[in-house]
């Protein structure tokens, strides 16, 4: 069942999706050659500490870490670990944070010094795939709609999008309904309605759509070894139209890109 939200409870989740995106904004000065993701994932649950909130992810389902880390053919859910990263490596990084009983649940995929032009493709499709999702996510649509839009965009530069993974409903749990595919077919699924919040994530791979899990029970990649990106935000539907909880301002910030990707989601302008 799809739990609405009133919008105070809206602002409420929108304050801890800030907060990961602070955390990724601050992880983006972090993440070059020599640096571990244990280490980076030291750094953020600090920092989410700092700004009153828990770790979202630590804990839940029993994952060790604050961070889901996931480098080059990783998909989702890598656990941090010593190996440090280097140059040419993409990294994509999940995060979670709790406040006030709500969960914000956002993610990114950086690039570790210099990357291959192929790949630097790669993370461009994946996020522009998750605009073309998040523009489908308004009353009189579907949960199928998102996701078409998703897979078009993913397949038709040639990627293959993972099936066993989706994006979710987002509150006072993590894992909320409905299930948000980052496939499927138009017109189809259950019917967005007002209020309803959700983390729309596709996680697009260079090679083959399949996967496989690491022994650690956790671990997911790609089937062919290829590179996977990852990229997430937060949504609310307010006024019939999606309206981002989440940002990437402070990774963008933080990395010197200029972008007004976001401007079209967005009822109001950002005050960093
Ligand atoms: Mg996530
Ligand atoms: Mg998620």
């Amino acid at each position: 069942m799809i739990i609405t939200k009133t919008s105070e409870e809206i602002e409420l989740i929108r304050e801890s999706a800030l907060i990961v995106s602070k955390t990724l904004g601050m992880l983006a000065s972090e993440v070059k050659p020599g640096i571990t993701t244990l280490q980076l994932d030291a750094l953020a649950e600090s920092f989410i500490r700092d700004h009153g909130a828990i770790p979202g992810f630590l804990g839940l389902y029993d994952f060790p870490n604050s961070l889901c880390m996931s480098p080059n053919a990783q998909v989702v859910h890598g656990i941090p670990n010593n190996t440090p990263l280097v140059d040419g490596d993409i990294i994509s990084i999940d995060c979670g944070a709790l406040k006030n009983d709500f969960y914000g649940d956002h993610a990114y995929t950086f690039e570790v010094g210099e990357v291959a032009p192929e790949i630097k493709k790669l993370l461009e499709v994946t996020k522009a795939s998750l605009y073309e999702g998040i523009r489908e996510f308004k009353l009189g649509k579907r949960v199928g709609d998102v996701g078409y839009a998703i897979q078009k965009y993913a397949e038709d530069h040639g990627y293959g999008v993972v099936r066993e993974l989706v994006g979710h409903g987002l509150g006072k749990k993590m894992h909320e309904d409905p299930e948000m595919p980052n496939y499927g077919r138009r017109g189809r699924g259950k019917k967005f309605i007002e209020g309803m919040v959700v983390a729309i994530e596709p996680m697009i791979n260079m090679g083959t759509k399949r996967i496989k899990q690491l022994k650690d029970g956790w671990t997911i990649l790609t089937a062919d070894g290829k590179p996977s990106a990852h990229f997430e935000h937060d949504v609310a539907l307010i006024n019939g139209k999606p309206e981002l909880l989440s940002t990437f301002d402070y990774v963008h910030e933080a990395l010197g890109i200029k972008s007004d990707e976001e401007d079209e989601f967005r009822a109001k302008k950002m005050n960093l």
